[in-house]
Parts: structure tokens; sequence; C-alpha cells
């Protein structure tokens, strides 16, 4: 049977073996309605106050400030929808009449594709500020950007593709300020370097990239910051979003906070991975640029343009040999379009299309990687020979 080997941690976690085992013994006795006030209700309920008590205590913030959702494409949708419906209502006078949003270039689908379709319907003035592939930003524009029609300003904290760590603390202080509101999607970060909230009022999260179950995630929203549900009916999550909640998924993520508690080292672990990686690549092959690579990254994350190389054909000689990658983001892959975000940070056409991303996890390890570099090198050298 084919080994495989899993470098895909950006796109989806596995389990870790302490979520795994809780989840098991949860299907049966956790099966109730939260909401019921019977006997089956109090097992769940207790573990949906849980979980939000243990994540609370993860991001240092309160409780009640944390919506459960059902991951980040939700809670990027629901903040961003919302925002805009109050800047439109006269009851909601700090906000009414402001209709400029500010975001960087490289948001994940979930923020591009929700502001483009309010700023094409005329609902919104969207303003992208540009990061390029040395790191750069247009940090002038901003400032001048940041006025009394700004509604919004978001910005992810980690770039799902490269790993690279725009500076958020800085562009949300500048935005408190002028008492602008600043919202960073935070789902590449969780569970794999340090985070800071300052003068930041809205964080996004996933429960699925840091080893929960898929199908949890939400926002965390500063008390007293302006919030409007998506969803409306029952009065879960205090009204904020309605549904019954999912509660093994919610239940895991709290499994899976517990789990990153124990793994004090966790980020120098994966740092140590993705060193030993970059350093073996760069040295058994030539014409090779580690996108980022001198910038702040995130730990597990390495893209590489291989130049010569066709990013899909690497991806799928990989697979044969059990080695899960990515040639960009999952949400885009299946189709052979180029990822926007690489072209938005200044990639030509061809550079985007050789790229591979890999990203570590805590499961993996040093003799996987060196196997996996074995077989990168080898496959490197067919395809090159093969365009000859
Ligand atoms: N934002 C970022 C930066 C992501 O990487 C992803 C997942 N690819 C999402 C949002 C969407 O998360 P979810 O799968 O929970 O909807």
């Amino acid at each position: 049977m084919l080994r495989t080997f899993y470098f895909d941690n950006n796109a989806t976690t596995p389990l870790l073996p302490g979520v795994k085992s809780g989840v098991g013994a949860f299907l049966e006795a956790g099966f109730g309605n939260p909401s019921s006030i019977h006997w089956a209700g109090r097992k769940p309920k207790q573990a949906l106050r849980e979980s939000r008590q243990k994540l609370a205590h993860f991001l240092k913030v309160h409780p009640l400030e944390i919506i459960f959702m059902s991951g980040a494409s939700e809670a990027n949708n629901t903040l961003l929808q919302g925002l805009i419906r109050m800047s439109q209502t006269e009851s909601f006078q700090s906000l009414h009449g402001k209709n400029k949003i500010i975001s960087s270039n490289m948001e994940h689908p979930s923020i591009m594709k929700t502001l483009e379709f309010y700023s094409s319907r005329g609902d919104i003035q969207w303003v992208k500020i540009n990061f390029d592939l040395k790191g750069g930003w247009d940090k002038k524009k901003y400032q001048n950007e940041l006025d009394s029609q700004t509604l919004l300003v978001t910005c992810m904290s980690a770039n799902n593709e490269t790993g690279f760590l725009p500076p958020i603390n800085e562009m949300a202080s500048l935005a408190r300020e002028k008492n602008i509101l600043f919202h960073s999607d935070m789902t590449q970060s969780l569970g794999k370097t340090e985070i800071n909230l300052n003068s930041i009022d809205y964080i996004s999260f996933s429960g699925h990239k840091f080893y929960s179950l898929k199908g949890v995630g939400g926002l965390w929203v500063r008390k007293g910051a302006p919030y409007e549900n998506l969803i409306w009916g029952g009065s879960q999550e205090r009204y904020r979003r309605s549904g019954t909640e999912n509660i093994l998924a919610i239940h895991s993520l709290g499994l899976a906070i517990d789990e990153l508690n124990n793994h004090s080292g966790k980020e120098s672990y994966l740092l140590e991975l993705r060193d030993y990686f970059e350093a073996e690549v760069s040295t058994k092959i030539d014409n090779l640029v580690i996108t980022h690579k001198e910038q702040n990254r995130l730990p597990n994350t390495s893209h590489l343009v291989i130049e010569g190389v066709d990013g899909e054909s690497l991806l799928m000689a990989l697979d044969l040999k059990g080695f899960a990658v990515s040639t960009g983001a999952a949400c885009s892959s299946g189709s052979s379009e180029p990822s926007p975000v690489l072209i938005n940070l200044g990639m030509s056409l061809m550079e985007a299309q050789s790229s591979l991303r890999v990203s570590f996890g805590l499961y993996n390890n040093k003799s996987e990687v060196t196997g996996f570099v074995d077989e990168l090198v080898q496959i490197v050298n067919r395809l090159r020979k093969l365009k000859k």
C-alpha cells in the first residue's frame, strides 16, 4: 500500500490524538440539543460553554465576545455584510453614510468576492492597499484613505499561500487613531504563531485550520463594536448567530486548544521543519525562489516558485507518490487559473503557475521531510527534462 504524507496543513489539518479520542467519546454522550432544558441538553450545553471559555482564554478575550459559526467564510461574510447594511440604516448613527472599505490585495475569496459584489452594486467604495513580493506596502495611500467615510479596514494576519505576515498591528493602530473599525482574518495564524489583538475590533477564525473538525469557526467581536447578524432565528449565540450549534465540532475545537496548550514549543518545531526543508531544496534544486523568504512569515509555510516546472504536473506527480501539497489556495484548486493573490502580489503568470505550497503541521517530522525532498528533486529533474 502507498505510504501517504501530508504537507498541506494550510488547507486543513488532521485531528490531533486528543481531539480524535474526545470526539469519539462525545458522539454518543453529547448528541442532545444544547438548547434543550432536559438531561440530553446538559452535556452539549456544558461542552459549548467549555469550548467558548477555552478559546477565550487562548485568545485572551472575554468568552461572550466569541460567536461560533460554521467557519471563517461565514464569519467574514457576516461581518462585512452586517456592517454594510448597518451603514445604510439611519438608526446606526456612528456608521450611517460611511461607505468606504479598505482591504489588502491578498485577502481570501470570502472577503474579496464579498467586497467585489457590494462595490459592483455601488453600495461601497472598495479601496485595495497593495502588498508586494518584497513585503512592501503602500502606507502613504493607506494613511490618506483612512478618513471619515471609512466604515472598516480588513487585513488578514497571515497569507494562506505564502505565509506572509502583514503589519496588522501597525495598520490597526493607525485606524484606531481615527476611530475606524479594524477586522483581521486570523484563520491562518491561530495555532501557528502568537497573535496580538491590540487596536483590533474583530477577528475571524476557523477550527479546521488548527486541528479541530470542519464546520466550526466564527468571529471575535470586541465588546461594544457594532455587529449585525447574517442568520436570524433562535436564541443561539445570544441571538447573534441563530441555528442549532455544530456541537461536535465546537467540542472538538475546545479539545484542540487543550492539545495546542500542551505543545508549548509548536512554533519552533514548525520553524525547524520549514527551515530544514528550505535549506535542502535550495541546495538541491537550482532556479528556485522561496516567496517572501526575507519577510515575516508563518513558521509552517514554504511557497516555492520552481522555474521551468508546471505546478499542477508537479502536484500530480507528488500525489502519485503519496505526498499531499498544494499549488495555491485549496479554494481555487481544481481550476487551472493562476492564483489571483499571487498575481496581485506581483508574480508573472508563469511564476504563479510554477508554484508549490508546502505547509507543515505538528504531525510532520524531519524524516518525512527528507523523503519528500528526495522525491521532489527527482520529479523536478524529470519534469524539466521532459520540457527540453
Ligand atoms: N480565510 C483564510 C485566510 C483561509 O485560509 C480560509 C480557508 N482556506 C478561509 C478564510 C475560509 O475558512 P473556512 O474553510 O472555515 O470557511
